[in-house]
């Protein structure tokens, strides 16, 4: 049966291969991004936020049987925090009563492998307690000590862990509403394209992501699980941040995990 779809980041890379296999299989999916989809909404401020509700509500009339939130960014600076999280939580928040309105509905947002990277516990933290100026700073003081580097794998942190939070609460699971997330590894799109492009920065990303299975993955291989997991089919998997990593979170973190 068709379903109706609201993606983010669905010009490029990942968001952009799961909107066109979604079409491709009959389903109707309405994108938003910065620009080049139906929807045009800059996720890091609260009027593109709320305009990303506004616009979903009309077009889908009310009701959403899935939301999957792929856009971010992974700059060393504060920006990555304001889209990946306080973004993210955003979509799934305000279009949240879309869903409850909708058939089976499904959410899932892009996490990533980086949620395991050592990461800033301040910003963590602040964008737990929802504190997005705060966040900011905490982000800021990252960049201007020279590590701006972990301000992207603590957004990623901050994402799997309110997603683990957020799921099992009575607005989520009460209301039957699967919310998941997924942590891909390294998959080639244009976020990591000039990385994996220089041979230096390559071996940089390929000893924190040690991909053992089949390496470096296309955005097309991870289609299918935001696919699955925003199926009626999946009525149980809820809370769970999925790896999609070619086994890096199991080399980085082991027996660790349990
Ligand atoms: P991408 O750059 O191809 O796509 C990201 C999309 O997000 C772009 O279309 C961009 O315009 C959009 N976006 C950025 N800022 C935005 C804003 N302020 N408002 C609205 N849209 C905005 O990158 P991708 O690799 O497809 O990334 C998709 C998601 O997957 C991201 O959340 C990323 O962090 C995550 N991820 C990617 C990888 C990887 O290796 N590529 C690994 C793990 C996780």
């Amino acid at each position: 049966m068709s379903r109706t779809y609201l993606v983010t980041g669905a010009a490029s890379g990942i968001g952009k291969a799961t909107r066109d296999r979604l079409q491709g299989a009959g389903h109707r999916v309405i994108g938003a991004d910065l620009k080049g989809s139906d929807i045009a909404a800059d996720l890091s401020t609260s009027e593109g936020r709320a305009q990303l509700v506004e616009r979903a509500t009309e077009l889908s009339g009310g009701r959403l049987d899935a939301v999957i939130a792929c856009a971010g960014l992974s700059l060393f600076d504060p920006l990555t925090v304001k889209v990946n999280c306080f973004g993210a939580f955003a979509t799934l928040e305000g279009l949240r009563p879309l869903l409850a309105a909708g058939n089976d509905p499904r959410a899932v947002v892009v996490a990533s492998v980086a949620s395991v990277h050592p990461a800033d516990q301040a910003i963590v933290e602040a964008v737990l307690a929802g504190d997005e100026d705060a966040a900011v700073r905490a982000a800021q003081a990252a960049a201007d000590r020279g590590a701006g580097g972990v301000i992207y794998g603590s957004s990623k942190q901050a994402v799997a862990r309110w997603v683990r939070r957020t799921a099992i609460t009575d607005e989520w699971a009460g209301a039957g509403i699967p919310l998941n997330a997924i942590a891909p590894g390294t998959i080639v799109t244009p976020m990591t394209r000039p990385l994996l492009d220089d041979p230096q920065s390559r071996a940089v990303v390929d000893a924190s992501v040690p991909m053992p299975l089949h390496g470096h993955a296309r955005p097309e291989q991870v289609a299918p699980l935001l696919d699955w997991l925003t199926t009626p089919e999946n009525t149980h998997v809820t809370g769970q941040v999925v790896f999609i990593d070619g086994g890096a979170d199991a080399v980085l973190r082991g027996d660790g995990a349990w």
